[in-house]
């Protein structure tokens, strides 16, 4: 069945990067085409200094359709100075900023030092307990540090999703135990790295599951034809969340209904 056919099936991207510069000259056809697969809301990924500014005003533009998260990347941390800090904080006194993040740790690229990673998290953790915002987090290769960085603040933070979730079952039962929520992407599409999350899937409890493209990577390996530019868009979420409701075993439409009503809550975005 086509999602895009049904009324229940309004979808919410919680990870698009909208701001990238491959969508500089068609990012309002982008948007368009993200609407006619169901895409009713987007929370808008600000990771870096130069593009979470961006993020708001791209929320701005487009009350009630997009919202935006203001953070630092690990892979930018060494810019995640005080006056970094400061702007980071400005930003989300905004009604559009809806959570803290991309923040957290990556030890897979490492291209900030992983000190300067560890003390960018930490500041941004410390930013989510005095502004009471959800948490957009990122961990890759680096379970043990982030959970002994995330246990520092303990009993002090709101929600949290560990976007873009790829780890293995020891790692998705330690973000469940904490009652976190998990972000799913189209790696699950990957036939070569995402075999084993087509396993996982059916474990997450549905009120802790949200989806996301996090376009323009990860265009999922499953769409035919895949576009020549290879560019990932949020119009696929409807392909995404396809493919998880049948590795769920659910109908898509349920799927869907869950994720949009898990992130709302999450997000405290208004109903459609
Ligand atoms: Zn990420």
């Amino acid at each position: 069945m086509t999602c895009r056919t049904h009324a229940t099936c309004d979808l919410i991207d919680i990870g698009a990067n909208l701001t990238h510069d491959s969508f500089d000259h068609d990012r309002d056809a982008v948007m368009q085409r993200a609407r006619e697969a169901g895409v009713v809301q987007m929370v808008i990924t600000g990771a870096s200094r130069e593009h979470s500014p961006k993020a708001l005003a791209l929320a701005q533009a487009h009350p009630g359709e997009l919202f935006a998260t203001a953070g630092v990347h690990p892979h930018h941390a060494v810019e995640y100075t005080a006056e970094c800090d400061a702007e980071m904080r400005a930003l989300l006194a905004h009604d559009e900023i809806v959570a803290v993040g991309e923040c957290g740790l990556d030890y897979f690229r490492d291209f900030s030092p992983r000190p300067a990673q560890r003390r960018a998290f930490e500041m941004q953790l410390q930013t989510a307990v005095d502004t009471g915002k959800p948490l957009f987090l990122h961990q890759r290769d680096a379970h043990a540090d982030f959970m002994a960085i995330m246990k520092q603040f303990d009993g002090q933070l709101g929600p949290a999703v560990v976007h873009c979730f790829t780890g293995t079952r020891e790692e998705l039962f330690d973000y469940l135990d904490q009652d976190w929520h998990v972000g799913i992407t189209g790696w699950l599409c990957d036939e070569r790295r995402g075999q084993h999350l087509r396993e996982l899937v059916p474990s997450i409890p549905a009120h802790r599951l949200m989806i996301e493209t996090d376009a323009p990577y990860l265009l999922p390996r499953t769409v035919k034809p895949a576009p020549s530019h290879r560019r990932n868009e949020p119009m696929y979420l409807a392909h995404i969340v396809e493919e998880l409701a049948r590795d769920r075993g659910e109908d898509v439409a349920v799927t869907a209904a869950n994720a949009t009503a898990t992130t709302r809550a999450f997000f405290g975005l208004p109903g459609g």
